[in-house]
């Protein structure tokens, strides 16, 4: 039998990747900056990563141009791109026990849910591109017979990918896997708050045979790195995740610009729905706990609304509590532990902010509201449960990213359709009912580009992710994240008489 894992001790004698990943090699910033990368599960530093700014972003930019000119990788045949990229897959499963530690490490996760969650979904995400690239075809358009047009699809080219904290190896897998399948080059700006497996991956890349140039990791600040990729002049698309505030920028920055493409994977505010003939009000109560609480409720799709019908208010509330209350933040590190550290002291400050509002307004703390131990130097938060919410507050309208849970009464159908669509975001939803024709009808009317009926966060990389209103725009995952990387031509080839 296996011993378990001494994660403290693996992480003591781990090396850490800290450098820049630009045309193939680790390089320093060319201004020589570093910025401290600090664990939220000690708040100690674990590594000073290059700052990237401009002359690096530019550098980076020069050479994915030149590598998707040259066309080594961009004209590739399709089946060879495949093996190359099924290599790298191979590679981060190889390395993943030391990937989900750099991940837990940098993010505070826990370990259990980096290395069950984190790591299988990454990989599978690139071998699920990788598998798909050899197997798409063009079209032609049905024409009068005097002409064949060819309807095509072509690598868009240099694409600047920015993504956050909450899960730095999937957001990045769910960017870059499509778009080096299609061909192009990227340059990838991890989170300043969770910058290390992106640069460990990208090594992994090069040995797996992603041509130099390829593929580019500039770590650095959003004002600085992240600005200059999404001005650059020179980056033919920002595919971008984050929060809905920096998504409005990378509009800007496309129309002050190139009119680079802009695709936008921003915040949430999802509506959980529990009609009162819920098939199941255990299950639907777990579903509840899991969809904030997971992941320290550093989750875009969090179910951060629950909306629950009067008649069963208090039973369901009550078992959501305890759910609540049984789930601990504990050392991250640890295999038993279930929720984690915040992922820095700015997040921490904004989920205790919200804690106050939340009391400011009105608003009752049924469990939890209070930061945990403190004494370990970490950031933690206890899983906190709001009631007598209501839906125009702060607390029920803004999206927090931690764990706390709004909860707010409604009568019926419409009430609750109407509640649930009424905040300026539309990521994801669900409703609770045994009624199938309710189900439909609601699913329906919900304006969220995800709604689950009867569970919560069903995932597969085979089903488009994305959000309506202010959540943003295009899909990742599935086939339809193609269309972000791709442009659509068409030639047209006059036949002769
Ligand atoms: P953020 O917007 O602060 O930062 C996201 C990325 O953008 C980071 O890499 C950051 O450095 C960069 N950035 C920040 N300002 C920039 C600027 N002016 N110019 C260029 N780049 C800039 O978001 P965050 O705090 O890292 O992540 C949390 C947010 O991400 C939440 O709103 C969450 O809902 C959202 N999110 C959405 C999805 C989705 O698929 N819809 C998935 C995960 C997270």
């Amino acid at each position: 039998m296996n011993s378990p894992i001494d994660w403290h001790a693996r992480a003591r004698a781990l090396s850490i990747r800290s450098q820049a990943f630009i045309d193939g090699a680790y390089v320093s910033a060319a201004s020589g900056a570093t910025f401290d990368c600090i664990s939220p599960i000690d708040g100690r530093v674990i590594a000073k990563v290059a700052e990237c700014g401009e002359e690096d972003v530019d550098r980076a930019v020069k050479s994915a141009r030149a590598a998707f000119v040259k066309g080594t990788w961009s004209r590739m045949a399709p089946a060879k791109r495949k093996a190359v990229l099924l290599k790298f897959a191979e590679l981060i499963r190889v390395h993943a026990d030391e990937l989900a530690l750099l991940e837990t490490l940098d993010m505070g996760k826990p370990i259990r849910d980096s290395v069950r969650v984190d790591l299988p979904a990454t990989e599978r995400c690139i071998a699920w591109y990788a598998e798909a690239i050899d197997k798409l075809y063009d079209q032609v358009a049905p024409t009068a017979p005097t002409a064949l047009a060819l309807i095509t699809r072509e690598p868009t080219g240099v694409i600047g990918a920015i993504v956050p904290w909450n899960f730095p190896l999937i957001m990045t897998a769910w960017k870059i896997a499509p778009a080096l399948a299609a061909g192009n080059s990227v340059l990838l700006k991890p989170s300043e708050k969770s910058p290390l497996t992106a640069l460990r991956i990208a090594e992994l890349a090069i040995s797996a045979g992603i041509p130099e140039g390829v593929f580019n990791v500039v770590p650095g600040f959003g004002g600085t790195a992240g600005k200059a990729l999404a001005l650059h002049m020179d980056v033919d698309c920002i595919a971008f995740t984050g929060s809905t505030a920096t998504g409005k920028q990378m509009l800007q920055y496309s129309g002050q610009s190139n009119m680079k493409r802009v695709w936008l994977e921003c915040g949430g505010k999802s509506p959980n729905i529990v009609l009162a003939d819920a098939p199941n009000i255990d299950r639907a109560a777990q579903a509840a706990a899991s969809a904030i609480f997971f992941n320290q409720g550093e989750m875009c799709t969090a179910g951060s609304r629950l909306l629950v019908q009067e008649s069963i208010k208090d039973e369901l509330l009550e078992k959501v509590a305890q759910h609540a209350r049984a789930l601990l933040p504990g050392d991250p590190l640890d295999p038993s532990t279930k929720l984690g550290a915040i992922v820095d002291d700015v997040q921490l400050k904004r989920v205790l902010g919200y804690i106050d509002i939340g009391r400011g307004e009105g608003a009752d703390v049924r469990v939890g509201g209070k930061r945990v131990r403190e004494e370990s130097g970490g950031f933690y938060v206890e899983p906190t449960v709001f009631e007598r919410v209501t839906p125009s507050m702060r607390i029920a309208r803004e999206e927090i990213f931690g764990p706390v849970l709004t909860t707010i009464t409604f009568k019926d159908l419409e009430d609750a359709v109407r509640i649930g669509n009424d905040v300026i975001y539309g990521l994801a939803a669900a409703v609770w009912t045994k009624d199938v024709n309710v189900a439909h009808r609601v699913a329906r009317e919900l304006r969220a580009g995800m709604v689950y009926v009867n569970c919560y966060d069903e995932d597969d990389i085979t089903v488009p992710f994305g959000g309506y209103k202010q959540s943003g725009t295009g899909r990742d995952k599935s086939l339809h994240a193609f269309d972000k990387y791709t442009e659509l031509k068409t030639t047209w080839i006059k036949l002769g008489e």
